[in-house]
């Protein structure tokens, strides 16, 4: 069962929780109880099998078949390779590559498997409706929803993207997606911009009956789904089984994890993971430049009034971090009173503060640190240099930030680096990390990079410039939802 992290919702069975992805009046779910299990049991067996048993655990109503059946995306040709989340050694460390899937981005292990999910909880509870799904995007997580809906049965995809306000490669890759059941649209306007007029198209039509909507329903790709976050548990039990049997530590020792984070849900699995038995040590929360969470480790208070700063890691540009509703929630003792005051105190004035014992176990359960753009270009040259590996910038910033935290602890505890992006979606700034001053386009970029690092360019960002084009559609935000009405409701 699932409950909200604000009181107001209780009870709600596993499907219920995936349809309505969060509380329309507010309120995040999490599981009732978190699972326990016994890690050495999960020894020998594949990916597919790990994710198979451990999201049973969370899916009882879905049938055994069901989940035996989907967990099939985590073989190739979905994901290239043996298995989908490879933990490589540099140096010292581990860096978890969650990168091979069909994006090039690590938002596919959890947006290959959600349209599946959604599915079924949609044909199960309420049989013969469409799903519309909209996602505003500011770059990443767009492609990503759009692969994994793609030609999903009874499900279309919009995806908003502000125009001229996503890299070259990421727009590329939006509208080159195939499927009959994609669509893309460029909003005038900024990120945010889009952001809010999809909630308003949302809120206004989410509490619409699905008879009157001719059958549709809206719904969201949005990381705050309980249903993108349980596959990412899967990847957390699944590293430390690889870490002890690449024989980096004993078994049943402490690993630490370090995430480049924004929307806290990557590092949320990690705890979760940890909370069902996996023994692991510190998690490390690496913030960009945009450093609300590493502040609010620092003080308790939460202060989103601060300057906004585009960076080179534009996934980590956020400074309302969803999924750290969640986090307070576990870290206040489940005190959905105390949420409710938080939040409602950062709807009115922009920032909230926690009392002191919340913010000492926030301290116990993770570590956080940040990384400016100097710091970023110069971890990515010493990787390079050092061990001739290349960081993305996401990537970037948590190699940085455990570097920090090393030299300041001294814990020599061995650590996985959550790797959440190929370099060569971003392989303009990783050039100029490693060193590389000629004037290159975009397109360039990908090229020169590989010559430099003799690493191969993954297979779906080549000849992204050959593929077809789909229409994109443009609009201002106002005219979203005169657009989404015309085209895809009254249809
Ligand atoms: C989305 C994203 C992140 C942030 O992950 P959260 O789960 O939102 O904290 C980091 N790196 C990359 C490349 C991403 O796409």
């Amino acid at each position: 069962m699932y409950q909200s992290t604000r009181g107001n919702m209780n009870n709600q069975s596993a499907m219920q929780a995936i349809v309505q992805g969060m509380v329309p009046s507010g309120g995040l779910y999490v599981p009732t109880e978190i699972p326990q299990i016994e890690w050495r049991d999960y020894q020998g067996l594949t990916y597919r099998e790990v994710a198979e048993k451990i999201m049973k655990l969370y899916l009882p109503e879905f049938s055994d078949e069901f989940i035996r059946r989907v967990t099939k995306v985590y073989d190739y040709p979905v994901f290239d390779g043996e298995n989908p989340a490879r933990t490589v050694a540099v140096g010292d460390v581990g860096v978890l590559e969650l990168w091979h899937g069909p994006t090039a981005a690590f938002k596919d292990m959890a947006l290959q498997m959600l349209p599946f999910l959604l599915k079924e909880s949609i044909d199960t509870l309420y049989p013969g409706t469409e799903v519309l799904i909209l996602t505003a995007t500011s770059g990443d997580t767009g492609k990503a929803a759009l692969e994994g809906f793609k030609d999903v049965e009874g499900m279309h995809i919009v995806v908003f993207y502000p125009e001229g306000g996503v890299s070259a490669v990421q727009e590329r890759q939006m509208i080159t997606t195939e499927g009959k059941n994609t669509a893309v649209v460029a909003v005038k306007g900024n990120f945010d911009q889009c952001q809010t007029a999809v909630k308003e198209v949302f809120a206004s039509f989410a509490q619409m009956d699905p008879a009157e909507l001719n059958h549709k329903m809206i719904s969201s790709a949005n990381s705050i789904n309980w249903g993108r976050l349980l596959p990412q548990i899967v990847y957390y039990v699944w590293t430390y089984l690889s870490v002890v049997e690449q024989g980096k530590i004993e078994a049943g020792s402490p690993l630490n994890i370090v995430v480049p984070t924004g929307n806290f849900g990557n590092i949320l699995a990690a705890y979760y993971a940890k909370q069902m038995g996996i023994p692991l040590g510190n998690l490390i929360c690496a913030s960009n430049k945009n450093n609300v969470l590493s502040d609010f480790f620092q003080t308790g208070v939460y202060e989103s009034n601060r300057p906004f700063y585009l960076t080179m890691a534009p996934s980590m540009d956020i400074l309302i971090s969803s999924n750290f509703e969640r986090f307070i929630y576990e870290m206040s003792g489940r005190d959905a009173a105390k949420v409710v005051g938080w939040f409602k105190d950062l709807a009115q004035s922009g920032s909230f503060k926690v009392d002191p014992q919340t913010l000492q176990r926030c301290r116990e359960q993770m570590v956080a640190g940040w990384a400016d753009e100097k710091q970023i270009l110069a971890i990515i040259a010493k990787y390079f240099q050092e061990h001739h590996y290349v960081l993305d910038p996401h990537t970037a910033v948590a190699a940085k930030v455990y570097e920090d935290y090393v030299n300041k602890t001294g814990d020599p505890t061995y650590s996985v680096i959550v790797s959440t992006a190929s370099p060569f979606k971003f392989a303009g700034s990783v050039l100029a990390g490693i060193g590389n001053h000629e004037q290159v386009t975009d397109w360039q970029a990908l090229e020169v990079l590989a010559e430099k690092t003799g690493w191969e360019i993954p297979n779906n960002l080549r000849n992204l410039l050959e593929r077809p084009e789909k229409e994109v559609f443009k609009c201002n935000p106002e005219q979203i939802s005169e657009l989404l009405r015309q085209r895809f409701l009254d249809s």
